[in-house]
């Protein structure tokens, strides 16, 4: 029944309250796009625009990158898009990068907007093809920065945004010291999107790579929930938007408490769009928040998943 119910499941996320939810695809390129649009997505949550970048021997010129963005754009007109910026290093190195330092530990090295910082050009050329693809598509671009650790990260990377030309830029909140400091961080960007693949490896120190790290790598853990708590109450209080687009929204009960715990969009593989839209239209706004409190409260993952469960019948 449940599966019926999400396969006719349509239509904008709200809770059964009427509180929206925007439910957006996390993509990796337009291939991904039929997908998106088949279930319904509002718009894109996350880009991860390094596909783009992988496996070539160099770097893409302006012309395919505004091409590969605009294409994009265009399928949601009215809609949001919101662009990662080159997540590289760690576990997708480039090849025509020039390499830093040997790294030991890559997780914990020059990824993400840490390599942009030592390659500028990289990035100002990746902004600019943003900026003119964003240009009369009709669609509301918003681009972020990944592994954004501190208001200097955030500081930088806006005003690298502000100079080529993009209207709204963001962070990703995916290490714990930007959760701890998003009431900093909020000063200087447009909105939050929190990577719950990172933000959980890099609070409980467990390789998301690593198989057999079991309650390390889960998002249930009642750490990652209160800094994705943290996360969403700064937003709020800044007036910015505080979406989730790691896996942790595609599970449909951990969805729900995200939503209670103030996160204002969820983003995730096109293909669990329909369970999770059909699972918060179920749950009253309340029922989401006393089960982020539950969840909050509990001593481990299980207890958590099991407290959510208690006080959203149905959904597990
Ligand atoms: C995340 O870390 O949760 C995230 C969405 O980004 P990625 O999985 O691409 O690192
Ligand atoms: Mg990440």
């Amino acid at each position: 029944a449940r599966a019926a119910a999400a396969a006719r499941s349509t239509g904008p996320g709200r809770t059964a309250d009427g509180h929206a939810v925007p439910l957006l695809a996390n993509i990796g390129g337009p291939k991904d796009l039929p997908a998106a649009l088949e279930n319904g997505a509002e718009g894109v949550g996350l880009y991860r625009t390094e596909f783009l970048f992988l496996d070539r021997a160099d770097a893409p010129g302006h012309d395919e990158q505004v091409a590969a963005y605009r294409a994009v754009l265009e399928a949601f007109p009215g809609g949001r898009v919101v662009v990662r910026t080159l997540d590289a290093g760690a576990d997708k190195p480039l090849e025509f990068l020039p390499a830093g330092e040997p790294e030991p530990n890559p997780a914990l090295g020059e990824r993400g907007l840490r390599m942009m910082r030592r390659l500028p050009r990289t990035l100002d050329a990746q902004l600019s093809a943003l900026a003119e693809a964003g240009r009369d598509t009709g669609a509301y671009l918003q681009v972020m920065a990944p592994m954004v650790t501190d208001v200097a990260d955030a500081e930088w990377f806006a005003a690298a945004a502000a100079k080529t030309g993009i209207q709204h830029a963001g962070v990703m909140i995916e290490v714990p010291a930007a959760a701890l400091r998003a009431r900093h961080i909020a000063d200087h960007v447009d909105f939050f999107s929190i990577g719950t693949n990172d933000l959980t490896q890099y609070t409980c120190a467990a390789d998301r790579e690593t198989a057999g790290l079991g309650r390390f790598q889960d998002p249930w853990q009642p750490a990652v929930l209160d800094l994705v708590a943290a996360s969403a109450a700064s937003a709020a209080d800044a007036g910015r938007s505080c979406g989730v687009c790691g896996e942790a929204a595609a599970d449909p009960l951990l969805a729900c408490v995200l939503a209670g715990l103030g996160v204002t969009s969820l983003s995730m593989g096109a293909p669990a769009l329909p369970l999770v839209r059909a699972a918060l239209a179920r749950a009253e706004l309340a029922q989401c928040r006393a089960a982020a409190e539950a969840a909050r409260a509990a001593r481990s993952p299980e207890a958590a998943r099991a407290a959510a469960a208690e006080r959203l019948p149905g959904l597990a």
